[in-house]
């Protein structure tokens, strides 16, 4: 892939007035400024009756209500950067007014923090007004619905901003304790060793998350949770984890290993995928009456990469679950039959290998140890390491975000090829007919899902 990575002149935000602006993006430019990486003027632009004094008062909320400690030296540096610029998406001529303020700067990062429905009429104005040629277009998700809606949404954008200067956000692709998937793996040489069919039996990949859908039930009935979670971060934390080392650390080589890694994962069938939907869900505000929607999901795949060749990979993800917390378990295969169980000892389990996402960093390894007085019979006992010290919290995902806006490297984000992987894999279970499976809220889904585990059982997660 070839990528045009001019570094940007000026950064124009348009959603500044958004939910994305308040909770991420704002305190992650912030943190840039903070950082003495922020040095370019910042254009927010909205719809609404906003000016710059407005918009800085609104970010200084937003930082203060975040309980982000604000050092007012950096904080006026920041406000000096941010301006205020109102649009009419539907008349052109407030485009020619933004041209005639921002031209000027030099090479421009647009970042849309706008419903997804609404690009391709961003990219058609921004190009009438002569502000997309010396530009780079970054777009939030979701891109698309499926791959037919993904690729008329690519052939409009594409009209005006080619897709060397294009960039779709995954802000999980973005999280620190993400990249350490490939560091830790690949720096560590006995725990590459062990990843690979020879010794690993099964993949469980769970995000679980003990809150409901709240007051976003309009949003979440469109979209649920495949859609939502899994046919982006997790499939894309799936690459990650299976993917080969890259030639070398360069944005080629990542993006041409991580894509690789996404065309070798199957498709899942519907019979491998159970769909799930938590009790009282029909009940929240704009969900609507008799709504299938899925607000959990799990699926079982396989990855056609020599290193994983046969080893069933299961994903799940839901709201309302028993607990909050990311976790991919790796169970190795048992010890042979022998030496242990001669004194009838139950089976020897597994060893787990345990990369756990959040909410603490790190990795612990189920290992088992000689029973006191009795060398045939096995205790099970965890060696854990924490990363946060190392990778810090998982707030940053959207400092690299836009700090990646404003360089143009494109590793942290995902290409059209990728978007064409992602969904062809959930293809054939999107939309499926029928209700969900109904599951208690606090519970770790529906029962059904078990089926889909090898010895029908989950593993439980570390961190609950
Ligand atoms: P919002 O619904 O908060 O909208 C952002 C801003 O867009 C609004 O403040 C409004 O600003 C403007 N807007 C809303 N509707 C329209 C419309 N129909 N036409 C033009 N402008 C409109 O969205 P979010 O901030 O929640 O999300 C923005 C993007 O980020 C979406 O693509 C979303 O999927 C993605 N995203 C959001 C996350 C979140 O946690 N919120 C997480 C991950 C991704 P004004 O009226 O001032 O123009």
């Amino acid at each position: 892939m070839t990528t045009q990575t001019p570094r940007a002149d000026a950064l124009v935000l348009f959603g500044i007035t958004g939910d994305l602006a308040r909770k991420m993006l704002l305190p992650a430019l912030y943190d840039l400024t903070r950082q003495g990486f922020l040095d370019v003027p910042v254009i927010g632009v909205g719809r609404s009756d906003w000016d710059d004094e407005r918009l800085r008062r609104h970010a200084r909320d937003v930082l203060s209500a975040a309980e982000i400690p604000l050092d007012d030296g950096v904080f006026d540096k920041f406000a000096a950067l941010l301006s205020y610029a109102r649009v009419d998406y539907d008349d052109p001529a407030s485009f020619t007014a933004l041209a005639d303020r921002i031209r000027s700067y030099g090479f421009l990062t647009h970042c849309v923090a706008l419903p997804p429905s609404t690009y391709p009429v961003i990219a058609q104005r921004l190009s009438e007004a002569g502000l997309a040629d010396d530009a780079r277009l970054v777009v939030e998700k979701p891109f698309g619905r499926d791959a037919h809606s993904a690729r008329a949404l690519q052939s409009e954008v594409t009209r005006h901003f080619p897709e060397e200067r294009l960039r779709r956000v995954d802000h999980f692709l973005a999280k620190d304790v993400i990249e350490d998937l490939l560091t830790f793996r690949f720096a560590n040489t006995a725990v590459n060793a062990v990843l690979d069919r020879r010794f690993v039996r099964s993949v469980q990949i769970t995000m679980a998350e003990d809150f409901d859908v709240a007051d976003r039930g309009g949003f979440y009935d469109a979209t649920g949770c495949l859609r939502d979670v899994v046919q982006n971060h997790l499939l894309q934390m799936l690459a990650y984890f299976v993917m080969d080392a890259p030639r070398t650390g360069s944005a080629t080589d990542l993006l041409d290993e991580r894509i690789r890694a996404l065309r070798a994962v199957r498709t899942v069938r519907p019979e491998n995928f159970v769909r799930g939907q938590y009790d009282g869900y029909l009940d929240v505000q704009g969900v609507k009456a008799g709504s299938t929607t899925d607000t959990y999901c799990a699926l079982r795949t396989w990855v056609d990469l020599d290193r994983w060749a046969g080893v069933p990979f299961t994903i799940r993800a839901g709201k309302a679950m028993a607990a909050t917390a990311i976790e991919i378990i790796v169970e190795l295969h048992r010890p042979v039959e022998g030496y242990f169980h001669t004194a009838g000892a139950q089976q020897a389990p597994a060893n787990l290998l345990r990369f756990r996402i959040s909410p603490r960093a790190g990795v612990t390894f189920d290992l088992l140890a000689q029973h006191e007085g009795e060398a045939t019979e096995v205790d099970q006992t965890a060696a854990t390491v924490d990363f946060t010290h190392l990778t810090g919290n998982n707030s940053v995902a959207h400092t690299h975000v836009l700090g990646d806006a404003i360089t143009g490297d494109p590793r942290r984000f995902t290409t059209m090829d990728m978007v064409e992987e992602l969904w062809r894999i959930v293809g054939p279970i999107l939309d499926l007919p029928g209700p969900p499976h109904r599951y208690g809220v606090g519970s770790w889904g529906p029962s059904e899902a078990d089926r889909l585990v090898t010895d029908g059982r989950w593993l439980p997660l570390e961190q609950v």
